[in-house]
């Protein structure tokens, strides 16, 4: 409370929710298949260094980030956990070196550049190598398989922990064709490139909506992401996730308007009866889309839904909150329990992913 009273907005994180939401994914899966969970861009928005410490004592066996200072960042938080880094640079072997993250190699050239820094560093590196088998964003595609062979024998330095691939469309049964060519093509590239090691990384393709769509495929290891944060993208087990972050704001303050007068930048809310306006103390500074202007958002007040009016400004946003019983100082929950983030994401045309890893920096993150 009293954060919300300095700033006006917290993001709450119940990290119950988020346990039972790894439970459950835990229950689709094999005993032996290990998770690596998805904390990249700040965990999906709910705070990297915290979530990646519950999911520690829970027992996770594998973090992913996206970018290298993410995983520095998680150790200097003092996350022990093993880290893949999705899409490293250069620039940050030394980082990745120092601070013992695995970085995906997803090219050639990449591999060699990172074998001869390894070499000349006396010093050995977990990496992992991306098959791109239909997602065409980054990774290895057959035809480089072979060179790739040659190269895993020239710098030994480079020690494999693990190859994956990426599902395009594992949450929609219209790719369900896609999905399972692109796990059969992934398989055929691990053994070609088996044939050239004397270990055996471990293999992994599903993401959250694959390791409910697709167990079958759960092979060594299964990419945590969205589910964890209490989005069940699938569309199998509606009702069975916990949202684990709810979005609240106050009240800043109530006005009564008279029929016909306009709220807001360019005149754009209009009042259609007498009636009364709450203003809000979030806006799309702090990652309330701006697209839920003029009534394509909505809030609870009390249980009530109330729609935005107006466009959404920089810090403010205004409520048609006519009829309704509202105080200055009154919580508002803007998505949590109550208020499904797959509503409010097709409402503006988008997807839960985006709205969750928009909460900016300025908004309070409070663990519960
Ligand atoms: N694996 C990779 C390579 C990803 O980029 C992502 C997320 O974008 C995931 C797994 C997790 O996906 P989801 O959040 O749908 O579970």
């Amino acid at each position: 409370r009293l954060q919300q009273r300095i700033h006006g907005t917290t993001l709450e994180i119940n990290l119950n929710a988020l346990t039972h939401n790894y439970n459950f994914y835990k229950s689709k899966i094999l005993p032996h298949t290990k998770i690596m969970v998805m904390v990249k861009a700040f965990a999906y928005g709910g705070g990297a260094a915290e979530i990646a410490n519950h999911l520690q004592q829970m027992g996770a066996d594998y973090l992913a980030v996206a970018y290298t200072d993410e995983g520095v960042a998680l150790r200097e938080a003092g996350i022990k956990l093993p880290i893949m880094v999705l899409n490293p640079v250069q620039e940050s072997f030394i980082h990745l070196q120092q601070f013992h993250l695995e970085p995906v190699v997803y090219g050639l050239d990449f591999f060699k550049q990172l074998g001869k820094y390894c070499r000349h560093q006396g010093t050995d590196m977990h990496i992992h190598l991306d098959f791109d088998t239909g997602m065409h964003r980054l990774g290895f595609e057959m035809e480089h398989l072979q060179d790739l062979k040659t190269l895993i024998i020239d710098f030994p330095e480079l020690r494999i922990a693990s190859m994956y691939t990426h599902l395009v469309g594992a949450d929609e049964e219209a790719h369900h064709d896609f999905s399972i060519r692109q796990l059969e093509d992934f398989l055929k590239m691990c053994s070609t490139l088996e044939s050239a090691l004397s270990y055996r990384p471990l293999r992994h393709a599903l993401n959250s909506a694959g390791i409910v769509r697709y167990p079958e495929y759960q092979m060594d290891m299964v990419r945590l992401g969205i589910g964890l944060y209490g989005v069940e993208v699938s569309g199998l087990y509606e009702g069975h996730l916990k949202p684990i972050s709810s979005l609240k704001t106050t009240v800043s303050q109530v006005k009564h308007l008279k029929a016909g007068e306009t709220i807001g930048y360019s005149r754009k809310g209009k009042m259609d009866q007498d009636g009364q306006i709450a203003t809000i103390a979030i806006g799309y500074a702090d990652g309330y889309d701006r697209r839920f202007s003029n009534g394509r958002g909505f809030v609870l007040i009390h249980g009530h839904r109330a729609p935005v009016i107006g466009n959404v400004c920089m810090d403010m946003t205004m409520l048609d909150v006519t009829g309704l019983e509202v105080r200055e100082g009154d919580e508002v929950l803007i998505y949590g329990p109550g208020i499904s983030l797959k509503e409010l994401a097709e409402r503006i045309g988008t997807i839960p992913y985006e709205l969750l890893t928009n909460i900016s920096s300025r908004v309070k993150r409070v663990y519960y």
